[in-house]
């Protein structure tokens, strides 16, 4: 019970809701989960922003599931359903059916590329894809923090990366947070690097200087992981085939949209080619490309918000950290923006 999943998920009311209608969120155990009351958003000056589930009369803004949990329930869906698993890879792609590693070839009317940023089926059958590197490292770990956290997810925005703790369930050891820190990736090389001892002491001096104790002293409880960061876009249909998720598109991090663009993907789609004439097949292009025109503007939505956030916050430019803690101090007396604020954070 002490043991968290390494990756974990801030889950949208937009997802929470797709995934209570496929009947898998009533089955998440509900003490491993976190629901998030409030976010805290720190500048690298003296910006600050506090948005509250109650400003906008909501339950919780989201909530912080562990990715292995997720696979679970929906594993054991799959197998209520009876649909059919096959253990097996992605080895190729050609006219119009697919290799696998172990078991051949396996024709279908439609296939859904959902493996991932690097897509052995995208890149097989030469669907259009586009990568550039942030340069910038995702560390994860979990940490025992020396206050109560009360719900909060905060986020500290640096010249040199982001720093995001997100609220967990408390364990024997007490308050416990989920560590995302966006660095350069220079610095995360350094600290994966070092012995787990040394690595320890590091973080907790690195955590204790970003944070400035706002949750007490924090613990590293759980091994260190890093994730390169990339901003990547793909065609998201072909005749028979359409992608899903990081393997259509890849955002940075720091809005823990991820995951939720990708349910939103698999929602529409769904949607979509349930919904298609009788005499057109699920793979029939006509249907793909309205799945491509309906994902098209929240994908870029949150492609131009993650990345023109990352830019805002990266330049050491004077005048642009004038801004953009002039413009959290703004937000901040703004009601109404907050609200409008939450309202599309719990869109998506
Ligand atoms: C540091 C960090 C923090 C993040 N935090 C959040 C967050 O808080 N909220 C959020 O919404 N998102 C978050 N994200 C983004 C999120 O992790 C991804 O968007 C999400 O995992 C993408 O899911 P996916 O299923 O598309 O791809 P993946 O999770 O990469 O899954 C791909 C799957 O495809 C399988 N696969 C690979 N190759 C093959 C093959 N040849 N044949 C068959 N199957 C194959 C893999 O085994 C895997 O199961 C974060 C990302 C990072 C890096």
């Amino acid at each position: 019970p002490n043991q968290y999943h390494p990756r974990v998920y801030a889950i949208s009311p937009a997802s929470q809701r797709f995934l209570a209608g496929l009947g898998v969120w009533d089955a998440l155990p509900a003490a491993r989960i976190a629901s998030v009351q409030s976010m805290e958003i720190h500048g690298d000056g003296d910006g600050l922003v506090r948005l509250n589930a109650w400003q906008a009369a909501l339950p919780q803004l989201a909530w912080i599931v562990e990715s292995g949990e997720i696979e679970r329930v929906l594993i054991q869906a799959v197998r209520m359903f009876g649909i059919p698993w096959l253990e097996d890879r992605c080895a190729g792609y050609a006219e119009g059916a697919v290799e696998t590693a172990n078991s051949g070839r396996i024709e279908a009317e439609l296939f859904v590329g959902a493996d991932g940023a690097a897509s052995p089926l995208r890149e097989a059958a030469g669907l259009k894809h586009e990568a550039v590197s942030y340069e910038d490292t995702g560390l994860v770990a979990h940490l025992d923090a020396g206050r109560p956290h009360q719900g909060a997810a905060i986020q500290w925005f640096r010249d040199d990366g982001v720093l995001a703790l997100l609220p967990m369930p408390d364990t024997a050891g007490g308050p416990q947070v989920s560590m995302v820190w966006s660095m350069r990736s220079a610095l995360a090389a350094e600290l994966l690097a070092l012995p787990a001892d040394a690595q320890r002491a590091r973080l907790e001096t690195l955590l204790e200087q970003a944070t400035h104790g706002r949750l007490g002293g924090l613990r590293v409880r759980s091994p260190l992981h890093g994730f390169p960061l990339t901003l990547e876009r793909a065609q998201m249909a072909a005749p028979g085939i359409a992608l899903a998720g990081d393997a259509a598109h890849r955002l940075h991090p720091l809005a823990g949209q991820g995951l939720n663009l990708g349910l939103g993907d698999v929602e529409a789609l769904a949607r979509i080619v349930a919904g298609r004439e009788p005499y057109r097949k699920a793979g029939d292009l006509r249907v793909l490309h309205r799945y491509q025109r309906a994902r098209a503007e929240p994908v870029l939505a949150m492609r131009l918000a993650t990345d023109g956030l990352h830019k805002l916050f990266g330049s050491r430019a004077a005048p642009l950290a004038w801004l953009r803690n002039a413009g959290m101090h703004w937000v901040e007396q703004a009601p109404f923006v907050k609200r409008r604020l939450i309202a599309g954070a719990s869109a998506n």
